[in-house]
């Protein structure tokens, strides 16, 4: 039973830093700090890695694949 209209609220679920692709609950990720600076948090989709998109800190600006 739902309720028509009802919009569901609530944390949004974590995107892929570079790309903005949100991670399905159940797809292969990873989150892990910055190996630089460690100040910032940064998320990889399984699919931007499989795809070599390189991320990059915020924070410091250190790219990796
Ligand atoms: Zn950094």
């Amino acid at each position: 039973m739902s309720i028509r209209g009802a919009k569901l609220y609530g944390p949004s679920p974590p995107s892929d830093t570079m790309t903005n692709w949100t991670l399905a609950p159940l797809e292969r990720g990873v989150e892990f700090v910055c190996p630089n600076c460690g100040r910032s948090t940064i998320i990889r989709n399984y699919k931007a890695r499989k795809l070599g998109i390189s991320y990059k800190c915020p924070v410091c600006g250190f790219e990796g694949p």
